[in-house]
């Protein structure tokens, strides 16, 4: 699905711009990273990468027609800048799990509404908190809104060696959580966003995928 979803010259589109397919219901791309309200993440900046809010949400809804979007931000920052585009449109179901408080400082307790859920969780939690936030939070109000797509802001930066926020995810909670995110639609599209340890950031990414492709 993701070549039709490149529709986007600007690159404002391209979740799943130009990028392999891993099989017909899951595609996998590199994202810009944290978009804040047309302002970038500092190592956005960093790494020269593009300041376009990620999104697939308007090639999906236009070309495809899939009209019920929903995106699962695991980022360990706030997805400020996805939650600004979508806050009030009832197409989309915007949920973001982060450390909090935490930079950018946004997504704090009482911020959801009813298409958006935000998942403000304490410096060292871990896999076991992330899957109860799932199945306490995320799922049910995933499945509630019964969407047509899903897509994923899949960022490793709250994994236990990342050297920047203070979460303690494993490889193991990453295969997991994309798993649980892969029951969630009949599509997925998942795009790359944080992770700053080179070393271990192969792996996790393989972990997840070894979960977004879970039968
Ligand atoms: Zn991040």
């Amino acid at each position: 699905m993701q070549q039709r979803l490149d529709t986007r010259p600007d690159g404002g589109g391209d979740l799943v711009h130009r990028l392999p397919r891993v099989d017909d219901e899951v595609a996998v791309g590199v994202g810009p990273g944290h978009p804040q309200e047309g302002r970038a993440h500092p190592l956005v900046e960093l790494q020269g990468l593009s300041l376009h809010p990620v999104t697939g949400v308007e090639p999906a809804q236009a070309v495809l027609g899939l009209q019920r979007v929903a995106v699962i931000d695991f980022d360990v920052h706030h997805g400020n800048g996805t939650e600004a585009l979508f806050r009030g449109d009832d197409s989309v179901y915007f949920v973001s799990l982060h450390q909090w408080p935490f930079w950018p400082g946004s997504g704090g307790p009482g911020t959801s509404d009813e298409t958006t859920l935000n998942v403000p969780l304490a410096a060292g939690s871990g896999d076991r908190e992330y899957a109860r936030a799932f199945s306490e939070l995320v799922e049910p109000g995933v499945r509630a809104f019964e969407p047509d797509l899903l897509l994923v802001s899949a960022g490793f930066d709250a994994h236990e060696a990342d050297p920047l926020a203070s979460m303690e995810v494993t490889a193991a909670g990453y295969r997991e959580l994309a798993t649980r995110c892969s029951a969630l639609a009949p599509r997925i599209a998942v795009v790359l966003e944080g992770g700053y340890n080179l070393e271990t950031l192969p792996r996790l990414v393989e972990a997840a995928l070894e979960g977004f492709t879970a039968a």
